[in-house]
């Protein structure tokens, strides 16, 4: 997410203090060439993926669509969309699940705004997929083309199972939006315009010194054996 979220209600049950708030430890000139996929020996799964279809697929991400009201808050404007790309972020919020940032957004507690949340059991969707949502880079491509997602982080939640879920959800939206797994991309792949560093470090669990690395190459080969198994 960019900047930091304005909490407008004051009896809300969550702490929210930064979303993907952005590290101070960039010594290196950001790579542009990562995208170019790689085989990685340290993927989380070994299994084989059998083959499902898309409707199975989405079944196993046990998908809850909790949108906020059309005309307000973050919808308030229509702002149409043809998504191209998925950005990954991760919430960095340490005390609210999905229920509770569903809730938060659906209220108009955040200043921005994004399509599906995912914890270990469930993922929650908040927008459709043919809006715009403002997670990645203000006025860029990134929030203008892509489907945000961002997974929980809060305290207790199965971080492996949270990103299974996601890469389950991930690879049912590229079939469904015939979206190529080149352009599955962290927060980080979206510079965003004024902001040192421009380039994110989210999802930052998932980043090696700030930047794609291994863990985020084992995320998308998950995401890809996913997607490869939906006949
Ligand atoms: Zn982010």
């Amino acid at each position: 997410m960019q900047g930091r979220w304005i909490l407008l209600a004051a009896l809300t049950p969550i702490v929210i203090v930064i979303a993907c708030s952005s590290p101070k430890q960039y010594g290196r000139k950001p790579l542009r060439d990562y995208s170019s996929p790689r085989a990685s020996s340290t993927s989380y799964s070994g299994r084989p993926v059998s083959s499902t279809s898309a409707a199975a697929m989405l079944a196993q991400v046990r998908l809850v669509r909790d949108f906020v009201p059309k005309g307000r808050h973050s919808r308030r404007r229509h702002r149409p969309m043809r998504p191209r790309y998925i950005t990954i972020h991760s919430t960095q919020n340490y005390s609210g699940d999905a229920y509770a940032h569903a809730r938060a957004m659906k209220r108009g507690a955040f200043s921005v705004s994004w399509h599906y949340t995912v914890q270990d059991n469930v993922a929650i969707q908040h927008l459709p997929t043919n809006e715009q949502g403002k997670h990645a880079d203000f006025d860029g491509p990134g929030n203008r083309y892509s489907i945000g997602i961002e997974m929980c982080e809060h305290r207790g939640n199965n971080r492996s199972r949270t990103l299974d879920r996601t890469a389950k959800l991930t690879a049912y939206l590229m079939k469904r939006h015939n979206i190529p797994i080149t352009n599955v991309v962290p927060h980080y792949h979206w510079p965003r315009r004024g902001k040192r560093p421009p380039n994110k470090n989210c999802p930052h669990f998932l980043m090696t010194n700030g930047r794609p690395g291994a863990k985020w190459y084992a995320f998308r080969n998950q995401v890809n054996r996913y997607y490869r198994a939906i006949r």
